[in-house]
């Protein structure tokens, strides 16, 4: 088939939806997304609300997952969750990195790399975000950029590890702004990503690993990111929060 790699699409509903809202649309999307899917679909409600959406969605095709977590399994960390939590509730997947923890929370590269070990350590499948700003994209310090996040990130990690992480490869200038990144810029941006990980991994698990592109990922513009190459799929934030992501599921399917 022209995909290697089984496609996934994945909603980050962010800072949206109380817990009765988050249980309701879980509810229309296990009603409206069959339980034979060819591609992996996988929403990250807040904190607050996934118990309420892993009752939902505990006997269906689709995944579940948190935004964040801090990397230690108890103690006093005002305000955080551990990965170590969330077994309980059957939860499979973790955001790590993604631009607003950088940007707005001021999370470091060493931190995204704790984060990293400590879903791995709890049988958890990161989602490992990476991308450049703007600015750094006009300097010409895109893969610069994404070389440091994915060094330190992936730093004291073996080729075992990385068979179980997924990347994002998310333009900071394409979230959440419309501006989304052409199915070429973002393909190029996603072969570099897979040729570092063959230089530092291997070719074959650079193949196997997949690399989601995130961005104002829309029903319109989805089909021509995902025939790109290195495209195995989409970490979709605005459009996830209602009807489209259905629409963008059927895109991949
Ligand atoms: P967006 O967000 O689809 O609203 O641009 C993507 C993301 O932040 O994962």
């Amino acid at each position: 088939g022209k995909k290697k790699r089984r496609l996934m699409v994945a909603g980050n509903w962010k800072m949206n939806k109380s817990p009765n809202e988050a249980r309701m649309f879980a509810g229309f999307l296990a009603s409206s997304i069959g339980n034979e899917n060819a591609v992996d679909v996988v929403v990250f409600p807040t904190s607050l609300s996934v118990a309420g959406v892993a009752d939902i969605l505990k006997d269906t095709s689709i995944k579940f997952g948190v935004q964040n977590i801090y990397p230690a399994d108890s103690g006093a960390f005002t305000g955080e969750i551990s990965a170590s939590m969330l077994s309980d509730l059957a939860v499979e997947y973790v955001l790590v990195g993604h631009s607003e923890r950088r940007h707005i929370f001021g999370e470091t590269c060493e931190l995204t790399g704790e984060k990293i070990k400590s879903v791995l350590k709890h049988g958890l499948t990161p989602i490992f975000c990476v991308g450049e700003t703007l600015e750094e994209r006009e300097a010409g310090r895109m893969k610069e950029v994404l070389e440091t996040q994915i060094r330190k990130g992936f730093s004291g990690l073996g080729k075992s590890d990385l068979e179980r992480i997924i990347i994002a490869y998310e333009p900071v200038w394409a979230i959440g702004t419309g501006v989304v990144a052409s199915p070429e810029q973002a393909d190029e941006a996603m072969k570099f990503i897979r040729d570092l990980i063959a230089s530092l991994y291997g070719v074959d698990l650079s193949e196997s690993v997949r690399i989601l592109y995130g961005g104002s990922i829309k029903p319109e513009n989805f089909e021509s990111l995902i025939s790109m190459e290195n495209i195995d799929g989409g970490l979709v934030g605005g459009a996830s929060l209602q009807e489209s992501f259905v629409q963008l599921v059927a895109i991949a399917e």
